[in-house]
């Protein structure tokens, strides 16, 4: 049985690309940690509190590991699993530097030595063995595990990518078995500007045969692309992986989901309990909340 949480100290911080942190996770806790083994592979990570040099720990209750009888949790957020080497018990997660927010604040001033907590992993990316070919959609925040996905296809898989990033600099390299072809798209999205990955992916020529989508982005422009397959083309659940990686404007957001949020999980939990799968029920989730203008 895998750890319920991981202590992770820094070992190293770096700049990749212009709007890329690029931070490596060591220590005793992260040479134990338990792969799941899927590229979009996903922790949520803990800051420690004003005052602390690190999180407190995680307890189980119920088959539940969280911070049980502590008032205030530590805030946490995703982040993509972008590398875990296990040999040398070496994990690496890339950080989007934006304006404001616990995490980015924290990678844009990360130093050697300082400890994170991270949950076990969780993943979506789940290809169907008869696709033929892919279609791989992501901002600035999915383009750790979009990095990921390409560096792990097998030889001669067919994948397409759009992805989108701030500037000409923040452009990156992947070495792939795959046969992968690329739309870059500078300059727009990713908090500055209107994203212009919702018309990219419909302007993609499907090509024939069974296909499966990726996309990791704003929640917003994920709904529009997830409505373009589902409901235009008629994709069955099964055949895309369509996920907000974040959201503009989340605070407004969350103000108002407060009110809605019983209501949404209520429509959820029906949904499961009426026998749909989860991809389903988070389809009803997400109509409910769009009926409600979040
Ligand atoms: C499965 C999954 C995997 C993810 N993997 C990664 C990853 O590997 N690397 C990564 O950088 N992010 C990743 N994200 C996205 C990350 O969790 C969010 O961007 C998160 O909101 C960042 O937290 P924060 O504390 O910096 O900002 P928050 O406190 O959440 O938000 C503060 C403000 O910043 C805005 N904001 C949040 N994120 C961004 C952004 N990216 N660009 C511009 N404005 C933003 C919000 O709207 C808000 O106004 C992932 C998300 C998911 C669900």
């Amino acid at each position: 049985m895998s750890k319920g949480f991981y202590y992770a100290e820094v070992v190293a911080v770096e700049q990749i690309t212009k709007h890329m942190v690029r931070v490596t996770f060591g220590g005793e806790d992260v040479s134990e940690y338990v792969s799941i083994g899927a590229p979009d592979e996903c922790v949520t990570l803990f800051f420690a509190r004003e005052g602390e040099d690190r999180p407190p720990a995680m307890t189980e209750v119920d088959g539940e590991w969280w911070f049980h009888g502590i008032e205030d949790a530590p805030e946490g957020r995703n982040y993509t699993v972008r590398r875990f080497d296990a040999d040398s018990g070496r994990l690496v997660i890339d950080f989007v530097a934006h304006e404001g927010g616990v995490a980015a604040t924290w990678a844009l001033n990360a130093t050697v030595g300082q400890v994170l907590l991270w949950t076990r992993p969780r993943s979506w990316y789940n290809i169907p063995a008869t696709a033929q070919w892919q279609l791989l959609v992501a901002d600035m925040t999915g383009l750790p595990a979009l990095g990921r996905i390409i560096e792990e296809l097998p030889s001669g898989a067919q994948a397409h990518a759009i992805v989108e990033v701030l500037e000409r600099g923040d452009k990156q390299e992947f070495e792939t078995a795959g046969d992968v072809t690329y739309d870059w798209r500078f300059g727009s999205g990713n908090g500055d500007s209107a994203s212009v990955l919702e018309d990219a992916a419909r302007q993609w020529e499907l090509p024939d045969g069974e296909g499966y989508i990726w996309f990791a982005g704003e929640a917003a422009s994920s709904r529009v692309v997830r409505k373009y397959f589902r409901k235009e083309l008629g994709y069955p659940v099964t055949r895309f992986e369509i996920i907000g990686y974040w959201r503009a404007n989340s605070e407004q957001w969350l103000e108002k989901y407060k009110k809605y949020q019983e209501e949404a999980l209520a429509v959820y939990n029906g949904a499961l309990a009426a026998g749909r799968s989860q991809a389903e029920a988070s389809e009803e989730f997400d109509a409910m909340l769009e009926r409600v203008g979040l």
